[in-house]
């Protein structure tokens, strides 16, 4: 199987002033053509840095593309970390310094002086035309192995990699096709899953299976490689069946599904209705809810209540429960989600509080802890969770973990 390495040239990106996008780019780019990245590396504007990279890039991967210092001044040293790791000179190149110099005329600028260099390349490489900026790329193959390297700025870069690289880089991946599928589940840590999983994780299986955690979802990644688009899609639908099997409620949905959309889903099959009072989420819960186009058909209405005593007036919850169990409390919680429910004519209502922090915490009830409650179907069932972390990230598992409890509920 080919393999890739991404070598990323810029000091603004080791002292990330700049974000690394053209290394997720071309990764992406290149797996959809079969060609997985085994490595990427970034590197600051130093020659004898660029070259001690190039060398090991070249020992693990079959192709390896470099991105930045391509321009025209003291820093853009790729061109010569190339020619030196090849052990050839740099070539000049009348035809490139025409190339370049179009560029300019045809803006009606002047070409300076040290745009000149950017007319060389290492002797036995080709050059890959730059229709958008001045600096060429540079394609070169050297033991078998395929250098490219392009400009660091982004949209030059795109464009060059899909007219000029994409296709030569296809007919080297002999046809390889690496296809991803992603499985969420909410509800469990990822050690668990693990667990669950067991030998299914192993490095050396294909399909390969990832495991990242963002929000309390945890994703796992089906990556097949197969000899085509078929056998590598009958792998990953296989796979992705198989841990739904083992996973049962634990996964909730495939590829970009939400939990907002599964719930959706069922609240629409079901023909139900659904209405939300939030407290400490502010809006959270309502807002995931309707970013799914078409919820208008089972999402009536939610509350903000953020006061006592709006809970009080516009949820009906009795004032003497709030000051015997306090507003964060599973009565008030339960409260809510009945009282939301009933004034919503709604079949189901969550009902949420809690303590989304920093302050406002104590010993009994600290930061984090929140009260879901889920009203609907004669049932009134109450969670409560201690989260960590921000304000923001409290929110925000505190509205998935309540839209969660709603999908096991239906
Ligand atoms: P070129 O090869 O086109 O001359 P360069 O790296 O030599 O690129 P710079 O001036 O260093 O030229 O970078 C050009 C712009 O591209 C800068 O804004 C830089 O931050 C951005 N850039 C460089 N590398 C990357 C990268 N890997 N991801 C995103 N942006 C990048
Ligand atoms: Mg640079």
């Amino acid at each position: 199987m080919k393999k890739a390495s991404i070598i990323s040239v810029g000091n603004e990106l080791l002292a990330g002033l700049t974000v690394n996008t053209n290394v997720g780019y071309l990764s992406r780019k290149l797996l959809s053509m079969g060609i997985p990245t085994s490595s990427c590396y970034t590197v600051g504007d130093r020659i004898d840095s660029i070259v001690q990279i190039l060398s090991q890039a070249a020992q693990q991967a079959d192709i390896i593309i470099i991105t930045g210092g391509l321009g025209p001044t003291d820093d853009d040293l790729t061109r010569q970390a190339l020619a030196r790791f090849m052990q050839v000179e740099l070539e000049f190149s009348e035809e490139l310094l025409a190339q370049i110099s179009e560029f300019f005329s045809k803006r009606g600028l002047k070409m300076s002086a040290n745009n000149k260099v950017q007319a060389y390349i290492p002797a036995g490489a080709e050059a890959i035309v730059n229709n958008v900026g001045t600096a060429p790329g540079i394609m070169a193959e050297r033991d078998g192995k395929i250098f490219v390297c392009l400009p660091g700025v982004p949209a030059e870069m795109k464009q060059m990699f899909a007219e000029s690289v994409a296709g030569k880089l296809k007919q080297v991946g002999g046809g390889q096709v690496v296809l991803t599928r992603k499985l969420n589940c909410f509800g469990t840590g990822e050690s668990v899953i693990a667990e669950k999983l067991g030998d299914l994780m192993r490095r050396d299986r294909n399909p390969l299976i990832n495991c990242t955690v963002s929000g309390g979802v945890i994703t796992l990644y089906i990556v097949a490689t197969a000899e085509n688009k078929d056998v590598a899609e009958e792998m990953v639908e296989k796979d992705l069946h198989l841990l739904r099997e083992i996973l049962g409620d634990l996964a909730y949905g495939a590829d970009e599904q939400t939990l907002a959309e599964v719930v959706g889903a069922k609240l629409r099959s079901h023909r139900k209705s659904l209405a939300v009072a939030e407290s400490c989420t502010g809006g959270l819960i309502g807002k995931l809810l309707t970013d799914v186009p078409g919820s208008s058909e089972y999402f009536t209405c939610g509350w903000v209540t953020y006061s006592n005593e709006a809970k009080v007036s516009e949820l009906g919850v009795d004032r003497i429960l709030i000051d015997k169990c306090g507003a964060v409390s599973e009565e008030v919680a339960r409260a809510m989600a009945e009282g939301a429910r009933v004034r919503a004519e709604a079949d189901f209502a969550i009902g949420v509080t809690g303590i989304a922090g920093p302050g406002g915490g104590t010993d009994e009830k600290p930061v984090g802890l929140v009260y879901i409650a889920v009203a609907g179907a004669g049932r009134l069932d109450v969670e409560h969770h201690i989260f960590s972390h921000s304000r923001g990230h409290i929110r925000y598992r505190t509205a998935l973990a309540a839209l969660n409890m709603l999908r096991l509920r239906l």
